[in-house]
């Protein structure tokens, strides 16, 4: 398999972990500052610490982290490079993703959700159903495909831009991500998500580039 990487489109990560975009406590009461600071501090953390260790004295060393993923995806060999480079990519457009305020999308991205899910709500509905039935760990996404605004989901570190979609939103719904605030309540926490804390600014950032 080769995939075309198309940096303009998908980045250039450094192979270090960013910044939180926001306040531990910017989220509450839907994603908690404990579960916050576990979620960055250890479980985003350790995939860029155990990316650190499977990547020193290789070529990809000095490589940036979409680098990483499309090289290791085509790569059967490189599984756990591509599941920690792409966990490590994953949880920074994660952050990216979310928001303190309550934001609604405009311009051309607010025309091509009306066009695509009938309304702004039809595509939060899309995007929660397709979240909520991942069965498993995964990520729920809003992408672009060939053109198309489509509401999916990838099964544990799988990204949508290696299967030629481009990502303009995900939800984590990993355990992780919600376990210590909702228990098992996956679909309470993913509409909270999607209804309060979605950062349709990014969003309208990457269907620019699309
Ligand atoms: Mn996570």
């Amino acid at each position: 398999m080769t995939i075309a990487i198309d940096a303009d489109r998908i980045g250039r990560s450094p192979l270090a972990q960013p910044p939180l975009p926001f306040a531990d406590t910017a989220l509450e009461p839907v994603i908690s500052a404990k579960t916050l600071t576990f979620h960055y501090g250890k479980h985003h953390k350790g995939y860029f610490d155990t990316l650190h260790k499977l990547i020193a004295d290789t070529p990809h060393a000095d490589a940036t982290l979409e680098e990483i993923i499309v090289a290791a995806a085509a790569d059967p060999a490189q599984k756990k490079v591509f599941n920690n480079a792409a966990q490590a990519w994953n949880h920074n457009f994660y952050w990216n993703s979310l928001c303190g305020d309550r934001q609604t999308p405009e311009g051309d991205l607010a025309a091509a959700i009306d066009r695509d899910f009938g309304s702004l709500d039809g595509c939060k509905a899309a995007l929660a159903e397709a979240s909520i039935n991942q069965f498993g760990t995964g990520w729920g996404w809003l992408v672009v495909d060939g053109g198309t605004l489509k509401a999916v989901s990838t099964e544990d570190a799988d990204v949508p831009f290696v299967h030629g979609q481009v990502p303009l939103l995900t939800v984590d719904v990993w355990e992780h991500a919600y376990y210590l605030d909702y228990q098992n309540r996956r679909p309470d926490h993913v509409k909270a998500v999607v209804e309060s804390h979605l950062n349709w600014a990014f969003a309208a950032r990457n269907f620019a580039q699309s």
